[in-house]
């Protein structure tokens, strides 16, 4: 277009001269031949001539410039929406990669609603992390903080770099950062990041190289969770946009973790003790059925001890009612230290009463194991107000198949044996 225009331009100017030129030249001729006084006006025209040609170039240069002016103005629009339709691409992927996580953001939370134990949720916490973040050699790592101490431990990773051991098994620098702070952490490049000191950084890279992470504390209230955590041993390897990506799943692998915690209070508080921690009569009832079917089969005996302790009624009148606690405490734990064996069923069978299930045990070494534990109680001091207390204990045992087969005939039997330590003095083992 600028071309034609040029052209056009070229073209009118040249005629006009050449006819301008033509006619003076005519003029020229008929002066030369005919009239020379007409010279001075043939002087004067060559002038107007020159003027003219001069301001034709000068408006030539003006249209040029206004033609190359425009021209660039042009070339300026061209790049602008070159870079808008970039931005827009990008914008329209950035979006497309949003509808996808926010997919994966939804498949996660029908997930995770649908595991109830810790170990099943971390799974999936874990699983569908990795599978976000976690490829191209990145190691995710999820830490949960111990009730008490409130110290990090591991409890699932997965290493982008093979054969190289994680170190720090209860949170590094980066780690305690997050504790501290609270907050979300990106660093781009661990080498050149000012919060951290790089010479402990780099002490970490005798085993495992790491150049930049992203890291969200799991938060529920003001109770932290753990850590959710994903590091590289390349520089750079993380945007923004994975760092909310990684919070998002924080904050549902949070609630997901207190659900489960929830879960496994309430069925431990289904099946234990409150005070004691022990396991409540009816599940180890059902445990005997179970013991007892088991072992008929394979031919084995299981028995049963039911403890009760001796004058505690007096001891709760003259300590308090308190003192009684502590004392069915101390009981418990001496019964767990003692039968801590595999597939023993240490439960609080009443008040002041406790059942132990003892699986492959005769009737005969369930003897001995009760009267070593009740020794073993009547020597126990407990300190009430700095002054030493003691209790003793009535033990009845019965075994199956000796004395019965049935659940309930061979707890009846077990008491009846207590029932008989009682009767013949007290602080004694009796058998069915
Ligand atoms: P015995 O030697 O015949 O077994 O006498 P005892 O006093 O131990 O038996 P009794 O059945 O007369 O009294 C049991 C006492 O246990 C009564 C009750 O106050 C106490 N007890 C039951 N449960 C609890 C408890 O959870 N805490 C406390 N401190 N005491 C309890
Ligand atoms: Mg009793
Ligand atoms: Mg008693």
């Amino acid at each position: 277009m600028i071309k034609k225009w040029k052209q056009r331009l070229f073209n009118s100017y040249f005629l006009a001269s050449l006819l301008f030129f033509s006619c003076l030249f005519v003029f020229f001729f008929y002066a030369f031949k005919f009239q020379t006084y007409l010279f001075p006006i043939l002087a004067l025209a060559y002038f107007v001539l020159a003027v003219f040609l001069y301001i034709l170039l000068m408006n030539y240069r003006r249209r040029e410039t206004i033609i190359f002016l425009q021209s660039q103005d042009y070339a300026e629009r061209i790049n602008l929406i070159n870079n808008n339709l970039k931005n827009e691409i990008l914008a329209i992927d950035s979006l497309h990669q949003q509808i996808l996580n926010y997919n994966s953001l939804k498949c996660i939370t029908e997930r995770f609603s649908r595991c109830l134990s810790l170990d099943e949720t971390v799974h999936a916490i874990f699983k569908e992390t990795s599978n976000l973040l976690g490829q191209g050699g990145r190691t995710c790592i999820l830490y949960l903080s111990e009730a008490q101490q409130g110290e990090l431990s591991i409890v699932a990773t997965k290493k982008g770099q093979e054969h190289k051991v994680i170190k720090a098994k209860k949170g590094d620098i980066f780690d305690s950062w997050v504790m501290k702070k609270l907050q979300t952490l990106i660093v781009e490049d661990t080498k050149k990041d000012f919060r951290f000191d790089f010479e402990k950084a780099s002490s970490l890279e005798e085993v495992r190289k790491i150049r930049s992470l992203i890291s969200s504390p799991l938060i529920i209230g003001r109770r932290v969770l753990g850590i959710l955590r994903v590091d590289s041993y390349l520089e750079n390897s993380f945007t923004l946009e994975d760092l909310r990506l990684l919070t998002t799943i924080s904050d549902i692998s949070a609630m997901a973790i207190e659900n489960a915690y929830l879960y496994e209070r309430a069925e431990e508080l289904a099946l234990k003790d409150g005070l004691t921690g022990l396991y409540l009569r009816r599940y180890m009832l059902e445990r005997l059925s179970e013991e007892i079917s088991r072992h008929l089969r394979k031919k084995t005996s299981v028995s049963i001890l039911i403890f009760d302790i001796d004058y505690f009624k007096v001891y709760n009148d003259k300590f308090g009612h308190v003192a009684g606690d502590i004392v069915l405490k101390t009981i418990a734990k001496l019964l767990r230290e003692n039968f801590s064996g595999a597939g023993n069923v240490i439960s609080r069978f009443g008040g002041e009463e406790f059942a132990v299930i003892l699986p492959n045990c005769t009737k005969e070494n369930a003897f001995s194991l009760a009267d070593k534990i009740r020794k073993k109680i009547k020597e126990e001091v407990i300190f009430l107000r700095k002054k030493a207390t003691y209790v003793a204990v009535s033990v009845g045992v019965a075994s199956c198949p000796n004395d019965s087969w049935l659940k309930d005939e061979l707890i009846l039997k077990a008491d009846s044996a207590l029932y008989q330590a009682k009767q013949s003095g007290r602080d004694r083992v009796c058998t069915a």
